[in-house]
């Protein structure tokens, strides 16, 4: 139910967006996915879709952008992308620590791509005061 909790938080913040701006209709919410949540895109829009039912979200288009996740290592001062284990599944990946992809070190720490940040809304405005 990961995706679901991420979904509802969305919902919410796209929300409050939404009414301090007047607006009536959501249509469009962008979205900015760091690979270090583990969030599968697919699933987050279908929660998406059950989170913003009865809400002037609902309907809107979720629309996903994967950022890469960074590592920093403590043993060689590498920072910059690295690659999730293909092997390990997600729900685990979240618990193990990233191998540096310059040194090997698993004494790394995660410095990018924790988080999921709404980063537009598009969405239509009571202009009925206009
Ligand atoms: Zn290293």
């Amino acid at each position: 139910m990961h995706e679901f909790s991420a979904a509802c938080s969305i919902v919410d913040t796209a929300l409050e967006a939404a009414k301090s701006n007047n607006a009536t209709r959501v249509t469009v919410v962008n979205v900015e996915l760091g690979e270090f949540t583990f969030l599968i895109p697919e699933q987050l829009i279908f929660n998406f879709e059950i989170a913003s039912k009865n809400t002037i979200l609902e309907g809107a288009d979720l629309r996903i952008q994967n950022i890469k996740g960074r590592l920093a290592c403590n043993d060689c001062g590498f920072q910059g992308e690295s690659k999730v284990d293909p092997d390990i599944p997600p729900q685990i990946a979240v618990f193990a620590p990233m191998k540096c992809p310059k040194c090997g070190s698993s004494s790394t720490r995660i410095i990018g791509g924790k988080d999921f940040i709404i980063t537009n809304i598009e969405a239509e405005i009571n202009q009925s005061n206009a």
